[in-house]
């Protein structure tokens, strides 16, 4: 006998539990269910922090299980292996089956492997899920020498977690920069410098072609000869979005993930798609983008969720909003940053600023660099940068915001805000301020 539900969500990473919690705020009545691989979830942006012990391993575990029975929500340990879209239902892994009204896909993403020999040898790694953790370490306290491959956010906090442990630690990136997604070139000097005082060796601009050794890794050789021993390398190259599932079921997929529309439907009326993989949209310039963060897939669960309840509700497209902190700099970025801007041709003003995180003579005052990016005929504001040694993701968040309003200079320049100083730099330095005045001042606007 088939169980029937009117929601059913495949996956219980950050999208597909956000999905169906807020399916259940939006229906006391609708029978739900999660059905997820593996036995627990995690908080994967935690994982690098269990490395050097910040947390501990556990702490990346999410303790769900209590929550989603609160909440009335179902809850099955199983693997789905293929969706009927004709008659509703699927079959798992165990041989059983479930009929469904609405089937929300939340499969998301898997590591990137290069196709490089060597990249199957033991102590080689991707950090995906909390048994990655457990493996490295598994091996850790033997490891003299570590590789980091991908200088991207996650393989920066990776850099530092190893760094912490006191292993030698080697960052290769193909790029010349660091986070070269992440923030404009001259912001992530600051980042490099850093690295670099601390002793980190970096081989910016150059390619990881071959992984050697016999059962383990012994060394890494790059595309310009250079050889660095290795007694543990990790791959941090970027991820794909899990489309497997819905592929061999029919759902139309792109290169970068599920097709989904505003309403994160797919080609099938009645299955959704959301989080890492799915194809996505630029906010600012409407074209395919990924994102692949858990901040875009929990709101994107939220959106299906709307849509699903029949409350129409389409969603603009993403914006990345992200942060990090490597050692002691807090960096992050919203929308374009401005070395993306130029790659992207789109024709804008930007305008930088640096101020103190407080007023300069209190404690813990510490410089706080931002910069602000117009489009340059509406002068709406698409994008954000700041790096500081005090936390920047307030700064970050508000901008976001901005963004997604559409604000322009022209709001920005005379917005309204707060002052305290032992927390924030004096009222003729509010750095958003600075920047939007300048821009008006570039587009001749005062
Ligand atoms: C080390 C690390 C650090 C990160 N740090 C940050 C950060 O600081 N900030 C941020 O915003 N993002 C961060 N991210 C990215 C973020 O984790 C992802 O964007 C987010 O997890 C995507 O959520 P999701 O629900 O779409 O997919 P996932 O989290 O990938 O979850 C998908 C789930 O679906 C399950 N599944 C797939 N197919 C099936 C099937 N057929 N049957 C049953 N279950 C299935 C999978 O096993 C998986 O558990 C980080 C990621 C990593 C790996």
């Amino acid at each position: 006998m088939m169980n029937e539900y009117d929601v059913i969500v495949i996956g219980a990473g950050p999208a597909g539990l956000s999905c169906a919690r807020f399916s259940r705020k939006l229906n006391p009545r609708w029978r739900i269910l999660i059905i997820r691989r593996q036995k627990k979830s995690i908080i994967p942006c935690a994982l690098p922090y269990a490395l050097d012990g910040t947390i501990k391993t556990d702490d990346c575990i999410k303790s769900d299980e209590k929550l989603l029975r609160s909440a009335n929500i179902d809850l099955v340990i199983d693997e789905v292996e293929s969706i009927s879209c004709e008659d509703n239902s699927l079959a798992a892994k165990s041989g059983k089956s479930f009929g469904y009204n609405n089937l929300v896909l939340a499969t998301g993403s898997f590591p990137f492997v290069p196709p490089i020999p060597g990249a199957n040898l033991k102590n080689v790694f991707s950090i995906k899920d909390h048994p990655d953790i457990l493996s490295i370490l598994e091996i850790v306290e033997d490891v003299r020498k570590a590789v980091v491959v991908g200088a991207g956010f996650i393989g920066l906090e990776l850099v530092n977690a190893f760094y912490n442990r006191g292993i030698e630690v080697n960052l290769v990136e193909m790029e010349s920069v660091c986070l070269p997604q992440n923030l404009s070139s001259d912001f992530s000097e600051n980042i490099k410098k850093d690295l670099e005082a601390r002793g980190v060796k970096l081989f910016l601009g150059k390619v990881l072609k071959e992984i050697k050794g016999e059962e383990k890794v012994k060394e890494c050789i790059l595309d310009d000869g250079t050889k660095i021993e290795a007694d543990l390398v990790v791959l941090s190259v970027g991820v794909r979005a899990d489309v497997s599932l819905a592929q061999k079921s029919g759902i139309d997929v792109t290169q970068k993930g599920i097709k989904v529309n505003e309403y994160f439907q797919t080609n099938i009326q009645n299955i959704y798609a959301v989080g890492d993989c799915v194809s996505g949209k630029s906010f600012i310039t409407g074209k395919p983008m990924n994102g692949f963060l858990a901040t875009n897939a929990v709101v994107e669960g939220k959106f299906a969720a709307m849509n699903i309840a029949g409350k129409k509700r389409p969603f603009a497209g993403i914006i990345n909003p992200a942060v990090t902190k490597i050692f002691d700099l807090s960096c992050g970025a919203a929308g374009f940053t401005r070395d993306a801007a130029e790659k992207e041709g789109l024709r804008f003003l930007s305008s930088d600023t640096e101020v103190y995180s407080r007023e300069k003579s209190f404690p813990g005052a510490v410089p706080l660099k931002m910069r602000l990016i117009f489009d340059r005929d509406t002068l709406t504001l698409i994008g954000a940068e700041a790096l500081s040694k005090e936390n920047v993701s307030w700064i970050i968040n508000m901008l976001s915001l901005a963004i997604l309003n559409k604000n322009n200079a022209r709001e920005l320049a005379f917005m309204q805000y707060c002052g305290h100083p032992p927390q924030i730099d004096v009222p003729a330095k509010m750095p958003i301020v600075l920047c939007a005045v300048d821009v008006l001042k570039q587009a001749k606007e005062l």
